[in-house]
């Protein structure tokens, strides 16, 4: 019999009476049901998080904390668990959703640390003027199938850590992980403060409308955000926005072609592409070019390509097969357009399971759907590119701006360049490092808003400014 998983409301684990199927992107088994909640379930969990806010907005730091370190525990001692099923109902293999459980464990608590302080804003004679920050109310938190358990936690944290309460929606895609780890959080946060609840994307709207919630933090597509801020737009609620990338990594002649191929095809690789700050256009200094592109693809012929839970599998399927058809269309376009593949593109990728054989494009046009698009798979298109300034051009033309990455022995020179990118994050000679600490968040359209660190938390609250007037004259 199929595993059924509940939803958390107001404390308890809830059933429903319609069920989603949740399928192995491995094996297209259908693995587990969650609950299909519609307004009905919504409106509970609403009415449990605005009561329990009541009370939450008024805890200490130190109790906020040790909630939020509790959740971190129970990841934490539930790691094995977690990640095999992780790994079943995302696809990624099982080192990268073990980094994935315990980053979301460490996640929560380094961001069980972060604290807004109270601010003074002028203390003389006349007047005793302050600044603080109060939480929003209930959050509605919606989050992508490519990080569950990691987009789950970044929400959850800094809404219990702001003095907000929270109702969680995973995707229907990869609600699996995220509920069972409602299951062992059940008990150790107050009744009502995190809920979450799963349904198909119609859930989307219905958080993003309904007049119990105050704000909407959202990670997913660039499309769906923009329906989000127009939803929230009817009750001005406050949104926090992580959308889709289009990251340039640029690599000057100054780099080993040796020494980054390995650490670029991961860059690209890590997750099946499907990261949001994963590169997905490699820009190489033709000097280096033809040495670098042959190396990443030899590298590439190392990994192999498989069901995630076997060991030694480097890249999974795609999460889903809307995502894996597309990510094939893409494939067929460069084909039907004559671009030369370095690897991959020329297999054929019929039978059990969403599987894309890594596929590398030496070359192609800017304006090639594969350059231009968001590709979310194991596809890397490599450009040579012979001027800075051309090259800072062509990173910069996409309406995208999440992060990108620079590749040089000189560091300074990668500074510089950096400082041209219009994206959110730069990497110099890394990639995908993020701190809990530092704001993480895109310019132009990959979002609005930060996550992550003090910039992340205040989204989460209102300023309020109390002024006592010292020499007043009212009695
Ligand atoms: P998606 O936008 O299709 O779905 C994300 C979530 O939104 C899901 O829970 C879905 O059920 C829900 N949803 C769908 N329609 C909705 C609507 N109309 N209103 C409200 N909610 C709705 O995204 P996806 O395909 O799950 O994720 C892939 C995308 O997410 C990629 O573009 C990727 O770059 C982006 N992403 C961004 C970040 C970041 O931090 N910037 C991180 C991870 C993924």
């Amino acid at each position: 019999m199929t595993t059924q998983y509940r939803n958390l409301i107001n404390g308890k684990m809830i059933q429903a009476d319609d069920w989603l199927d949740v399928v192995n992107p491995a094996n297209e088994e259908v693995i587990g049901q969650v609950p299909a909640c519609g307004a009905e379930e919504l409106d509970s969990a609403v009415i449990a998080a605005r009561e329990a806010f009541k009370s939450w907005k008024t805890t200490s730091f130190e109790e906020r904390q040790a909630a939020c370190m509790a959740i971190s525990a129970a990841i934490k001692e539930n790691a094995d668990e977690l990640y095999r099923l992780l790994t079943s109902e995302q696809g990624k293999p099982h080192q990268q959703a073990k980094g994935e459980i315990y980053g979301a464990a460490g996640m929560a608590a380094a961001q069980a640390t972060l604290k807004l302080e109270e601010e003074v804003l002028q203390d003389d004679d006349t007047r005793l003027h302050r600044s603080r920050r109060v939480p929003v109310g209930v959050v509605g938190g919606i989050v992508p199938w490519n990080f569950p358990v990691m987009m789950a936690i970044q929400k959850i944290v800094p809404a219990l850590m702001s003095g907000c309460t929270i109702i969680l929606k995973p995707s229907p895609f990869t609600p699996l992980a995220t509920l069972r780890i409602a299951e062992l959080i059940a008990d150790k946060v107050p009744a009502g403060t995190v809920n979450i609840i799963t349904g198909e994307d119609s859930l989307g709207p219905l958080i993003t409308q309904h007049p119990g919630i105050d704000k909407i933090t959202f990670t997913g597509s660039t499309a769906t955000g923009k329906k989000i801020m127009e939803g929230a737009s009817a009750d001005l609620k406050r949104i926090t926005l992580e959308l889709g990338g289009n990251d340039a990594s640029i690599v000057l002649p100054d780099a080993d072609p040796k020494k980054v191929a390995e650490q670029l095809f991961w860059a690209s690789f890590s997750n099946a592409g499907q990261i949001c700050v994963a590169a997905k256009r490699i820009y190489i200094h033709e000097d280096i070019y033809d040495e670098l592109a042959e190396a990443i693809a030899e590298y590439a012929k190392t990994v192999k390509v498989g069901d995630g839970s076997e060991q030694g599998t480097g890249v999974g399927p795609i999460q889903n097969k809307k995502q894996y058809e597309r990510v094939l269309e893409l494939i067929e376009d460069a084909k039907d357009n004559g671009y030369k593949f370095l690897t991959g593109g020329d297999k054929d990728p019929s039978g059990t399971g969403y599987y894309v054989p890594i596929t590398i494009l030496d070359n192609p046009p800017e304006d090639a759907r594969i350059v231009a698009e968001e590709q979310f798979g194991p596809v890397m298109p490599l450009m040579k590119f012979s001027s800075e300034d051309e090259v800072i051009a062509r990173a910069n033309a996409s309406d995208y701006g999440l992060a990108g990455s620079v590749w040089t022995a000189d560091t300074e020179k990668g500074v510089a360049i950096a400082e041209q990118l219009e994206t959110g994050t730069v990497w110099i000679n890394e990639y995908m490092h993020l701190s809990p600490f530092a704001p993480f968040g895109g310019h132009k359209q990959s979002g609005f808003g930060a996550e992550y660190g003090l910039d992340g938390l205040r989204e989460f609250t209102y300023p309020q400014v109390i002024t006592v007037k010292k020499d007043a004259e009212v009695a």
